[in-house]
C-alpha cells in the first residue's frame, strides 16, 4: 500500500515565545509520527547545540549558494544571520509518510504559506501572554548583547500583527497547556 504523504506543519510565532521548549514536548507523543525539520543557519552555534541536530552550521558562501541552487523551500534573514528550510529533507520525510514540523520566523511562514497547498499543511503561531513576558523571556535565555535584544523584541512586536495569516493561534501561558492543544490540533488534522 502506497504511503499517504505527511502534513507538513508550520509552528511559528516571535523569538522568545518558547516555540522550541513546545515543540519538544509535542514531539515526544509518538503516535503523531513527527519529525523535526532541521534548518540551516549562518548564525554561529550556541553553547551545547549541536551541528546536524539543532541546526546545520554553515559559512554565508555556503548558504548563498544554497539560495543559488534553490534548495531551500524558505529562507529568511533574522538579527544579522540567515536561516533556510532545505527543501529535499522536508520532501523525503513527508514522502516517507513523516508529519514534518517547520519551526521558523514570520517571514519564512509566509514562504511556505504561498508556496503550499492549503489541505497540505496546517499553519499555527504561537503568542507569548504579553509583551513583557516575552521580554523576560529573551533576556534570561539569551547571552546575547543588549543591541541584538532590542533587535529581537522590536520584531517580535511587529510580528504580533500577522497571526490572522495563520490556521491556529496557540497562546504560550504555559508549556504543557500549549503542547497539549497543538498535540490535539494536529491530531485532528491526521483524521481528515
Ligand atoms: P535562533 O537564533 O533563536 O535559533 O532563531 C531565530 C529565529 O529564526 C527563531 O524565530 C527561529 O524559529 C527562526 N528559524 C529557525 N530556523 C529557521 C528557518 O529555517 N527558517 C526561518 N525562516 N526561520 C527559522
Amino acid at each position: 500500500m502506497e504511503n499517504k504523504k505527511g502534513l507538513l506543519i508550520i509552528l511559528s510565532g516571535p523569538s522568545g515565545v518558547g516555540k522550541g521548549t513546545v515543540r519538544k514536548i509535542v514531539m515526544r507523543d509518538k503516535s503523531l509520527n513527527l519529525v523535526y525539520s532541521i534548518s540551516m543557519t549562518t548564525r554561529l552555534p550556541r553553547e551545547k547545540e549541536v551541528e546536524g541536530k539543532d541546526y546545520f552550521f554553515v559559512s554565508k558562501e555556503v548558504f548563498d549558494e544554497n539560495i543559488k541552487n534553490n534548495n531551500l523551500l524558505e529562507y529568511a534573514e533574522f538579527v544579522g544571520n540567515k536561516y533556510g528550510t532545505p527543501r529535499d529533507y522536508v520532501e523525503r520525510l513527508r514522502n516517507e509518510g513523516k508529519n514534518v514540523i517547520l519551526e521558523i520566523e514570520v517571514n519564512g511562514a509566509q514562504q511556505v504559506l504561498s508556496k503550499t497547498d492549503k489541505d497540505d499543511r496546517i499553519s499555527i503561531f504561537l503568542v507569548p501572554p504579553s509583551i513583557e513576558e516575552l521580554e523576560s523571556r529573551i533576556r534570561h535565555r539569551r547571552s546575547e548583547e543588549e543591541d541584538i535584544i532590542q533587535q529581537r523584541l522590536n520584531k517580535a512586536k511587529r510580528e504580533m500583527s500577522l497571526t490572522d495569516q495563520y490556521d491556529y493561534v496557540v497562546l504560550n501561558d504555559k508549556v504543557g497547556r500549549a503542547a497539549g492543544e497543538i498535540k490535539s490540533i494536529i491530531r485532528k488534522n491526521l483524521k481528515k
